[in-house]
């Protein structure tokens, strides 16, 4: 719950510029309390509905309709199951069923109060619900605060892949409450952080310097680090998508560390036995020794990159991955060419030059991946 004196804590204001549709981040302490009051000058009617998942309404709803109402904002809040799980058409359904029982109106604002399972589903809703409704995006989890809750992809799963039902739908505000990160689990936690380090590695060189001497006290729970780290990575994703909305070019290198990062993934059932965050660690490391191993990028930078993942505590190669059972190298290839992002039977790389310093190719070496993943699972 938040403390009387974080109430008063200040915030940070980021605006992510998209054209016609800018909206702010704010980034601090003790925001859900102030949620209410912050949210007002973007609300068109004194009305919300909340949708948030079983995990997170016990712990932090309370506080959040508590400050709607003395705001005197009329609140009525709807509470899915937690877990990827509800990112699926009858979920979906089910929410859209409650909202227009609810008789949600053009100018009712959707608050996505949760992780990124929340925010996608929410944001989803919002955006095909009588045409497209407003939505205020109050993230949780370490991921969604540094990445799903910027950029405005919102959608659910189905049987033939992740993601893809959706649709690009901007929230109107991005309310990113670091004391609620006190709660989250440490392997959720890190999972993030993977993300976050993926800014550092992936663009600025500075912030991973940065990452690497105040990283662990982020993750013990420094405030004021963690409102660094959350502003440099909103700020960071915040730009690549004001470039490239759609995905039609930068945009991509976001997805650093996601191609091998997704092969495991898959090949773990995408499930509790690797987080995604977790994949994406062990799929930068990969990305930068594939680079070091065509002799594109240092390989001592490799080396830090694998270095600080492995210091705060997250896995750096296929072999971490508890419970794992035999990894095989055409299996891996196998998921890597059925990701999304594989345009004309080509793989989408993410490389790195050094530290700070990635870009996209598709033109890369067949063997030199085979021999990468072949020495990664032995
Ligand atoms: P999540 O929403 O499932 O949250 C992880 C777990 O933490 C859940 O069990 C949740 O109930 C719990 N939780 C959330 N906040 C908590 C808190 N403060 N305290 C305690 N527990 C808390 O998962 P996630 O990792 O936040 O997001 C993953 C999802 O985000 C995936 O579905 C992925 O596809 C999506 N995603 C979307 C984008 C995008 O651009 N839209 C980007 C990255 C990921
Ligand atoms: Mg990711």
């Amino acid at each position: 719950m938040t403390a009387p004196d974080a109430i008063a804590a200040d915030y940070e204001t980021l605006s992510v510029d998209l054209a016609g549709r800018a909206y702010d981040i704010l980034i601090g302490n003790g925001l859900l309390a102030r949620v209410g009051a912050l949210s007002k000058p973007v609300l068109r009617q004194p009305r919300v509905i909340i949708v948030t998942d079983s995990t997170v309404a016990p712990l932090h709803l309370q506080t959040v309709e508590d400050s709607f109402r003395a705001a005197g904002v009329a609140v009525a809040s709807i509470v899915v199951p937690a877990g990827e799980g509800s990112k699926r058409f009858d979920r979906l359904e089910a929410l859209l069923d409650e909202l227009l029982a609810a008789r949600i109106e053009r100018r009712t604002m959707l608050v996505a109060l949760g992780g990124g399972v929340i925010g996608d589903l929410t944001g989803f809703a919002a955006a095909i619900t009588l045409r497209g409704l407003d939505f205020i995006q109050i993230p949780t989890t370490l991921l969604a605060q540094v990445d799903s809750s910027v950029g405005g992809k919102t959608g659910i799963n189905t049987r033939h892949g992740k993601n893809l039902v959706g649709a690009f739908h901007q929230p109107r505000l991005v309310l990113a409450d670091t004391g609620v990160l006190d709660t989250l689990p440490r392997r959720e936690l890190l999972a993030g952080y993977a993300e976050v380090v993926k800014y550092g590695l992936l663009g600025d060189a500075g912030f991973f310097d940065w990452l690497e001497a105040n990283g662990a006290a982020l993750l013990a729970g420094d405030t004021a680090r963690r409102r660094h780290a959350v502003k440099v990575s909103c700020a960071a994703k915040a730009a690549i998508v004001a470039r490239d909305e759609k995905e039609t070019g930068d945009r991509a290198l976001l997805n650093l560390g996601h191609t091998f990062g997704h092969a495991l993934e898959a090949e773990t059932g995408f499930g509790a036995m690797l987080l995604h965050g977790e994949g994406v660690a062990i799929g930068m490391v990969m990305a930068f020794d594939l680079s070091a191993d065509l002799g594109l990028c240092p390989a001592a930078d490799a080396g830090r990159a694998r270095a600080h993942l492995k210091e705060v505590g997250l896995p750096v190669s296929p072999l971490d991955v508890a419970g794992r059972q035999h990894w095989s190298v055409d299996k891996l290839l196998g998921h890597m060419a059925k990701d999304k992002k594989v345009a004309d039977g080509k793989i989408t790389f993410i490389l790195a030059r050094g530290i700070g310093d990635a870009f996209i190719t598709r033109d890369v070496d067949a063997q030199a991946v085979r021999d990468l993943l072949a020495r990664s699972i032995e």
